[in-house]
């Protein structure tokens, strides 16, 4: 029973409203952080606390909080044509001008988009479409779809079933025709002895016996983040996607890169899969593709995927498949400035500036003894608590040692987020070195204060 004042701003989130993957005790005993607005990195509460915010809201308010480009976009856009579908051969002039842009950026010379409201969607919209390419090419068999232990895709049921973390695999899912394979962390799942070169030859290994397994002519794609977000932050293991791509190829399964977290700079490069030196058959983009600013995904095809789909389409007279607000003029007026702010502005090269200040924080913070390791890429982060660093036990989980961390960093005025036994660090790509420090600086109090309690 939430123990707040009636009538206070925390007792009323909690009454008429649901929150989304939240632990409901602490939710009781601590109330809901309930936000007026924000200023550059920082958010502030009813209360007027500051917070910094570690996590750019949930890794895509990377332009900040009070960026006027994207307000004046959306407000151009809302006084000129407020909302259009694209259904039924129409479309706005922004969502032609989005998709010209998105194929520009993109790593592919040539290709296509479809618009979603969301990651979830977008990753859903994709399965179809591989389905549709079975059922078009004669092979309707072709359904099976793989995705990796830790990877996340989202919360649609099919999502939610691609997704690899035990959480979302309640209620039936995940559905029986999504198949999950290892996942890339050398630090974790390394076998004793084992090289991280030989670590990864043993994933395409076991990539490969899994589709022997199956069938190859059962595998419809393989989706993958070219650094794992949800899952805890996990960047591939050494040479991983060279490795898994030749799996793939071999047996002309697409490979999708869901860029959800990584595209549009995060890593450093527009696109994860540029970081990691691959190209995908497809990119799935959300997010950072608006910096936040309005709710959008977008599945980008490349050329091959594009030819296929075309086909596919005329056999089918069309493909059955979209959302009310896909391709919506104002999220397409958004992005268009997001992608020119995040691209033109300077938040890239941001990004390449900010990762070595990042690096230096999180290694320091890595040298505490109940640190197992930090891992990361560009400005997206995690540190591992461990219980023991040598033998990389975890703490018990009933000490809830990263939901500690957590609300002690909310005391400190700074949001960041556990994840397992992990506590991430995905700051705006606006952040100045000092803002940096601040950063790091709150949360090794944060540390400081539970390890000396649980430590
Ligand atoms: N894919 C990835 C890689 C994600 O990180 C997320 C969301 N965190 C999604 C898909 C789902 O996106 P959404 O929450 O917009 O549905």
């Amino acid at each position: 029973m939430n123990k707040h004042a009636p009538n206070s701003w925390e007792a009323r989130a909690d009454e008429h409203s649901f929150y989304g993957f939240t632990d409901l005790p602490t939710i009781d005993d601590r109330g809901a952080i309930v936000l007026t607005h924000g200023n550059g990195p920082y958010v502030y509460d009813v209360h007027g606390r500051e917070y910094l915010d570690g996590n750019s809201g949930l890794w895509n308010m990377v332009a900040g909080f009070d960026h006027k480009g994207m307000a004046e976009a959306a407000k151009a856009q809302y006084d000129r044509f407020p909302g259009y579908h694209a259904f039924f051969g129409r479309m706005s002039d922004q969502t032609v001008m989005l998709s010209e842009k998105l194929i520009e950026v993109s790593p592919f010379e040539r290709g296509k988009v479809f618009y979603t409201n969301s990651g979830s969607e977008a990753n859903d919209t994709m399965v179809k479409m591989l389905w549709m390419l079975g059922w078009a090419e004669g092979t309707p068999q072709k359904r099976k779809i793989i995705t990796r232990i830790n990877g996340y895709h989202g919360v649609t049921a099919v999502a939610a079933s691609m997704t690899g973390k035990p959480y979302n695999h309640v209620f039936g899912l995940p559905f029986d025709e999504f198949i999950h394979v290892g996942c890339p962390h050398y630090w974790r799942f390394g076998h004793d002895g084992e090289t991280e070169a030989e670590f990864t030859a043993r994933l395409a290994q076991e990539l490969e016996d899994t589709i022997q397994k199956e069938g190859a002519d059962t595998i419809a794609g393989f989706f993958a983040e070219p650094v794992m977000g949800a899952g805890g932050v996990i960047p591939p293991s050494e040479g991983y996607f060279q490795a898994i791509q030749k799996v793939l190829k071999k047996h002309n399964i697409p490979l999708i890169s869901d860029e959800v977290i990584t595209g549009f700079g995060r890593t450093g490069e527009t696109w994860g899969c540029q970081t990691y030196d691959f190209v995908p058959d497809v990119i799935i983009s959300s997010k950072n593709l608006t910096a936040g600013y309005f709710p959008m995904g977008a599945v980008i095809l490349g050329p091959e995927m594009t030819d296929r789909m075309q086909a596919a389409s005329e056999k089918f007279d069309e493909f059955p498949h979209g959302f009310t607000a896909s391709g919506h003029p104002v999220g397409c007026a958004v992005a268009l400035k997001a992608i020119d702010v995040i691209m033109n502005e300077g938040l890239i090269d941001n990004v390449r500036t900010l990762t070595p200040l990042f690096e230096e924080g999180m290694a320091r913070i890595a040298e505490h003894k109940n640190i197992g390791e930090w891992r990361g890429k560009g400005l997206m982060g995690a540190l591992e608590a461990v219980a023991d660093k040598n033998t990389k036990e975890p703490f018990d989980g009933s000490l809830s040692v990263s939901e500690r961390i957590a609300n002690a960093c909310t005391d400190q005025g700074l949001i960041c987020r556990p994840l397992g036994q992990a506590i991430v660090l995905c700051p705006a790509f606006i952040l100045t070195p000092s803002q940096m420090d601040e950063m790091f600086g709150k949360l090794e109090k944060a540390l400081d204060g539970v390890f000396a309690e649980v430590g």
